[in-house]
Formats: C-alpha cells, structure tokens, sequence
C-alpha cells in the first residue's frame, strides 16, 4: 500500500519509506491510500475475539499488503501483552482504560508497536543501527523509550528538559540501560526540541549515522491506535451497551480520536465521537465557527492535552475532505478549564468510586453532559491517575496508590548524560557516537 502526503506535493510513499521519514518530504502527513472496510462476519463474531485477535484483523486491513502475516501477527501479539478493558462507571458510561502497559498510558500500544515494525524493516535490510531522537516533555519519552528497549538495530537518545519532567516521568526513560540513552539538556522542552530538528537538518552528521524520529504523526505510531477502538466495541456489545455508542477522546494532538475515525471509515459501528479539550481549544472553536486558528499553548493539569496546534488536524481534514458539515456530523467537541476538571475528578471519585486522571476526566465530563437519550458512551481514560498523582491527589484530598510497575521504575538507578543546549555540543557528542 503506499501513502500519500496531506500536503499533496511529495511522492507516495511505501510503508517502509513512510516509517523511516516519519514526515512527508512537503511537510505533510502521511496517509493510507485505501482504508479497507472489514467485513460484516468480522463484527458478528468480534466479541468472541482476544484483544490480539481483534487487533490482528485491523493491522492486516492497514500492513498486510507490506508485511509478511506471521511477522506482522508476532509484531501485534508481542505489542499487546497487556489488556485495555472496558469498566462500567455509571449507567451508561463507560472507561477504556488504555493503562495497563509499561508506563500506564496509551502510547505504549502506538510506541511498541513502531519499535516492532521499525526493528523488522532494518533487520530485513540489514543495514547498520538506527538512532531514534526523541525530545520529550514527560509522557512522549517514557512510552518510546520503553517501546523501543531491547530492540535490536535501534538506539534511542531520549533529550528532555533538566528540572522540568516529573520524577516518577524522569525515572522510566533515565533507569534502562541497554539501548536507551537519556540527555538532561540544561534548557526548556524547546530547547530540546531544537536540538532534535538541528541533528535532522545537519548533513555531517547524518552521513555519520543513520537517524530518525518516533513522533506522534508516524503512521507506524497512529494507526495502531485503531485497534482499541474496534475492542472496547467488542466488550460494549458483550455488555449489550454498543447500539448506539459514542466515544469520546481526550485530545492534545488528535492522533488518538483521528485513530477512532479511521476505525469507523473500516465500518467499525459509532454513531458519533465528541473530542474533549482543555483550556487548549482550538478544535472546539473549529467545530464551532468552520475555522482553524492555532495558538500558542497554555499550560493546564492534564498537559498531555497542552496543544496550540494539533498536527492530526490535517488528517482530520483530508479524511473528510474538507468539509465542516461533514466533520461536524460526526464529531462533536467539549472543553474544559482546570476548576472544571478537578471538580470532574473529584465529583466522579466521590459519586462512582472510580478514580479519574485530569486527561480521562475532560472524557467523562464531555459524555455526561453530551449523551443523548438511547445512547451509551465510552471515554479512553488516557493514562493512570497515579501518573499524575501530586495533582490529583490534591484534588481528591487523599492519597493515590502508586501501582508496582511504576514503583519499579522509582527503584532503578537514574542514569544521564548532561548537555547543553547549543547544537554544536550535541552534534560532537553524537559523532563520537
Ligand atoms: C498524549 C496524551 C493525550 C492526547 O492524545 P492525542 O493523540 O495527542 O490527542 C491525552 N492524554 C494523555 C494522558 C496523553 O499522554
């Protein structure tokens, strides 16, 4: 199958070309030519189905054509060793939780996936090791850097901020060891980030080794995402709820809900989606006003969300074609300030005894205000609230247990390497690398 560029200006691109760029060369995204609807028995017979089993089907519908069917289920099975279960959490609202992998929170499923799919396109070449760069401000770093750990051919250099990451963040991508190197720039995210772009754009030192980036818009990252989509619609219908379901996403970047959307092009059966925002809401004006202006973005507690200009809103736009009835027919949007979410998270805990992180209580919130009669609704409760537990501990009044994974993370030895934040420093610490 190959992809083309939302942008419309670069050559298509095969699977393995568009994994390895990570961004069209016109500075698009990349999307699937076609996107295969399944068949109806696949939705007769899909809550009798594993979460591997499921997923295998939708990976086959996107990869099958480009990866061999035993490698790419080896690649599925060994991506989804942990289970995303749906729980009731009042009548008719219900919580995908997407936190029961290595760092408690959905971009394990997309960042194991990629480092899979990565590892077997360079094993097949035979070429020489890969060197993933990622700058992170927390959250990005820990899901990559333990999606890609132990796998061979590839070496991550995780760059994030001195001081600014949380220390329970700080400890899953500083404490691994092998083929994981974490670099405490002396600097803001940013910084980090501009490093990260230099290292890219700089011809000496990408003769000197080969790089690559394993950001959100790698297609290798997003469509995986779909595969709990068509899950959490299995366990609905089991629980006899999903006639007329809605799913509602916490959004930052868009790359999650944008999954969903996919799903539903497949004949995945949703009536609608409603994309929750924070404070950081230009989609919610887009839906409201047909424009799309973005902004630089301010800080909320759910900061996974803290977006001023959501890159999957250009595959939102190329899906739909363009067009603002078409998008608002299908997708409805909410947003929340942060009074509004602590009042959420603590209101929730108190009334249903299920505890909400700041990101997955904007999801809850926008399904009990937003559902309609007849309909029943499932959020994705995007990360653990232990993940953030100073704040939400705060809200609740009271303390929140740390699960063993990530008390495990908490025991290691931190292992970094300082660095500035000029590029010359960075550039001479990998060409010795
Ligand atoms: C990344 C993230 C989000 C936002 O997901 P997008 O795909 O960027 O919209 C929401 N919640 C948490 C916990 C995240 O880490």
């Amino acid at each position: 199958m190959k992809y083309y560029s939302t942008n419309g200006k670069a050559d298509r691109a095969t699977l393995h070309e568009a994994v390895v760029k990570g961004l069209a060369s016109d500075k698009g995204l990349f999307m699937p030519e076609v996107i295969r609807h399944l068949p109806e028995s696949f939705f007769d017979e899909i809550q009798d189905l594993s979460f591997q089993e499921v997923a295998y089907r939708v990976a086959d519908a996107f990869f099958g054509e480009d990866v061999p069917a035993d490698t790419l289920k080896q690649i599925v099975y060994d991506t989804l060793s942990f289970d995303c279960p749906v729980v009731k959490v009042t009548e008719n609202i219900y919580s995908l939780e997407l936190f029961h992998g290595p760092t408690l929170a959905f971009k394990d499923v997309g960042a194991r996936f990629m480092a899979r799919l990565l590892g077997y396109f360079i094993k097949q070449e035979g070429c020489n090791q890969v060197n993933v760069l990622v700058a992170t401000s927390g959250d990005t770093g820990s899901a990559v850097a333990n999606g890609f750990l132990g796998v061979e051919g590839i070496h991550v250099y995780v760059l994030y901020p001195k001081g600014k990451v949380s220390a329970i963040q700080e400890c899953q991508f500083t404490t691994l060891g092998q083929n994981i190197t974490a670099l405490e720039v002396d600097g803001v995210f940013d910084d980090c980030q501009a490093l990260v772009k230099n290292a890219f754009m700089d011809e000496e030192l990408n003769r000197h080794m080969k790089l690559t980036s394993a950001n959100s818009i790698n297609v290798a990252r997003f469509l995986p995402q779909a595969f709990y989509y068509f899950y959490a619609y299995a366990q609905m219908k089991k629980f006899g709820k999903a006639d007329q379901l809605v799913v509602c996403v916490p959004s930052g970047n868009f790359g999650n809900i944008t999954a969903g959307l996919f799903g539903k092009v497949m004949g995945l059966p949703v009536k609608r989606f409603i994309a929750a925002n924070n404070a950081n809401d230009i989609f919610y004006n887009y839906l409201q006003t047909g424009e799309y202006h973005p902004r630089a973005s301010v800080q909320t507690i759910a900061n996974a969300m803290d977006v001023g200009d959501p890159s999957n809103f250009a595959r939102i736009y190329d899906l739909y074609k363009g067009s603002h009835a078409a998008i608002t027919a299908e997708i409805s949007g909410a947003t929340y300030t942060d009074a509004q979410i602590a009042e959420t998270v603590k209101a929730c805990y108190e009334t249903n005894g299920y505890l909400l992180d700041p990101h997955g209580a904007c999801g809850f919130r926008a399904l009990s205000e937003g559902l309609r009669e007849g309909e029943c609704g499932v959020f994705l409760e995007t990360a653990h609230p232990a993940k953030f537990q100073a704040t939400v501990e705060n809200i609740i009044g009271g303390s929140v247990d740390i699960p063993e994974k990530l008390a495990a993370f908490m025991k290691g030895e931190k292992k970094s390497i300082p660095m500035g934040k000029d590029f010359a420093g960075f550039k001479a610490y990998l060409m010795k690398q």
